[in-house]
């Protein structure tokens, strides 16, 4: 077996459902240490028995020029084992496609950065500059291992590839993310007299979430619009005479360029105070261990995104469309916090994040050789 394959099969033997991220880090570490390279682990605040490391690497070619950063996550969802017709955690190739947890998203692409990097620290002449890879925990849950290494510094580079399982585009831009939480008052009283004593809660809430989901949002010519989404509300008692003088509300946002947690915020004061709520309601948005991600798009013509287009032909034969993604992930945080132009794309397959999610041998041996391409043309020495 092709050794990157060998190590996608490696990595899908290894549970990394998110929270155990340990065994696949040491993994990954081993593998880079292989290669003669000093390997960092990385560990955020919220993971106080250092368990859920992160993992990092840079490969110097000892010449001047810029570095390219691979990036990828080592954690996965969890499994449903009844509902797989195979062990998720022995990878199973069954009519072409490979079955497994991770499989699609994304050890085929972790692979692919293991054996780039392999290659590369091995062929030193064949590039200039530097090539940074790093390797998340908790991608899936609140992208703390990526933003862990934003808070250390550690992370310097002016391109970077995102080997995230998208292979037949191109992601050049994702929306941003915000989520909500809007109380609303009411006044208590015994429900034999409501109305005409209290004040439904549940009822102001109710006109309120019709309200927010139709409040006007921007729109970018590529990502579309941003758009809302009233999640949750709870309140009132069932077992108890009680007209429901409170309810909570979790609104989600996903947003374009330019929509603000502060714009979106008076956006819903001003509902409330249209329906005459003013007063009566209270917005917060929701805290959370990690930054909310922001949207971006880069340019179609940035030099990352032809250069990948070119030799994603020559390896496949066909063109690469890009593409924006309505949805967030750690892309948006090189992007946005640490200003690197990303792209987003590596092998993927079918079934992300559910049962018998797999992947497929030959985009994942594709990736690898697109990657070494992309690298000896983005720091082609001499070139700097
Ligand atoms: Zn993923």
């Amino acid at each position: 077996m092709e050794e990157v394959l060998q190590r996608w099969y490696d990595l899908i033997s290894i549970d990394s459902v998110m929270g155990h991220e340990a065994k696949a880090a040491e993994y990954v570490k081993k593998t880079l240490e292989s290669f003669g390279l000093i390997v960092h682990m990385s560990y955020f605040p919220e993971d106080e028995k250092n368990e859920r490391p992160s993992v990092w690497t840079v490969l110097d070619s000892g010449r001047p020029g810029p570095t390219l950063l691979f990036i990828g996550h080592i954690d996965t969802v969890d499994v449903n084992r009844e509902a797989w017709m195979t062990d998720p955690f022995k990878p199973t190739l069954i009519d072409g496609k490979v079955y497994g947890r991770g499989a699609m998203d994304m050890k085929g692409g972790d692979a692919a950065i293991l054996s780039t990097i392999g290659y590369f620290s091995a062929h030193r002449s064949e590039f200039a500059g530097k090539i940074m890879a790093c390797f998340v925990s908790d991608e899936e849950g609140l992208s703390q291992g990526t933003y862990e290494l934003v808070r250390e510094n550690v992370i310097h580079a002016d391109l970077a590839l995102m080997a995230e399982c998208r292979y037949d585009n191109v992601a050049v831009g994702f929306r941003g993310r915000f989520s909500f939480e809007v109380t609303v008052k009411g006044k208590a009283g015994h429900a034999s007299r409501y109305p005409q004593v209290g004040e439904n809660a549940l009822i102001s809430a109710g006109k309120l979430a019709a309200a927010i989901e139709a409040l006007p949002t921007l729109s970018h010519p590529k990502l579309n619009r941003g758009t809302w989404c009233v999640r949750y509300l709870s309140g009132g008692s069932a077992g108890a005479l009680v007209v429901p003088d409170s309810c909570y509300m979790f609104v989600d946002r996903y947003v374009v360029p330019g929509e603000t947690a502060e714009l979106c915020i008076s956006q819903i004061m001003e509902a409330a105070n249209a329906l005459g709520l003013g007063g009566k309601v209270s917005v917060r948005l929701k805290p959370r261990k990690s930054p909310y991600m922001q949207a971006f798009a880069i340019p179609e013509d940035h030099v990352l995104v032809r250069t990948l287009q070119r030799h994603y032909r020559d390896v496949t034969g066909v063109d690469l469309p890009v593409a924006y993604d309505p949805s967030v992930c750690d892309s948006n945080i090189l992007a946005v916090s640490l200003g690197i132009p990303v792209v987003t794309f590596g092998p993927s397959g079918g079934n992300m994040h559910g049962d018998n999610e797999y992947g497929v041998p030959e985009q994942v041996t594709n990736a690898l050789e697109i990657y070494k391409r992309l690298t000896r043309d983005l720091l082609k020495p001499g070139a700097a």
